[in-house]
């Protein structure tokens, strides 16, 4: 036992060392964010996100928009509970037969104008998913789509620079 005490005090940990943080790029890109949104909105971003038959892959990097680390809510962006206070559908995954429905009548719920956000490869063209007897395909062959944001999954920075090309394209609204 104490063999073990005194090598595991010694040992080194054996998870990987967490990337480095690039606060002071990701305090630009969320205050950038934050500019258009209100120049474009007149207030910050709310953001439905729809899964729509991902592996789940995606949700973890959308979910690490809220942690400590990225925290979203301080540049003013935010996710709603209901498509109806929603000015952008996040939508990831490949759109299944099950949830074909439930993501029309989302994009339907949602007012106008609004934006769809394919994330991740599965919504743009199914993905590793295209060829299944349970999938539609990419989410463009349900509701129309303004940007799409490439990536298995793509990672939260990623996501956050999409939504600024999002907000300054001459597009949207
Ligand atoms: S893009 Fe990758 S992580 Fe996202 S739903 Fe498809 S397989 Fe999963």
């Amino acid at each position: 036992m104490r063999k073990l005490l005194f090598e595991s005090v010694l040992r080194p940990p054996v998870t990987e060392p967490a990337p480095a943080a690039d606060s002071e790029a990701l305090a630009e890109l969320g205050a950038a964010l934050e500019r258009a949104s209100r120049r474009r909105l007149g207030r910050s971003l709310a953001i439905r996100e729809v899964d729509a038959g991902s592996c789940n892959g995606c949700e973890l990097e959308i979910h690490a928009l809220n942690n400590a680390f990225y925290d979203l809510e301080r540049f003013g962006l935010r996710f709603v509970a209901s498509p109806r206070h929603a000015d952008v559908l996040l939508v990831t995954g490949p759109v299944t037969k099950n949830m074909r429905e439930a993501l029309e009548r989302t994009y339907a719920a949602t007012p106008d104008p609004k934006w769809v956000v394919a994330a991740g490869d599965c919504a743009l063209d199914g993905g590793l998913f295209a060829r299944s007897l349970a999938v539609e395909g990419g989410v463009a062959q349900v509701v129309p789509v303004d940007l799409h944001i490439r990536g298995c999954p793509p990672r939260p920075i990623e996501l956050l620079r999409g939504l600024l090309a999002l907000l300054e394209t001459e597009r949207g609204r």
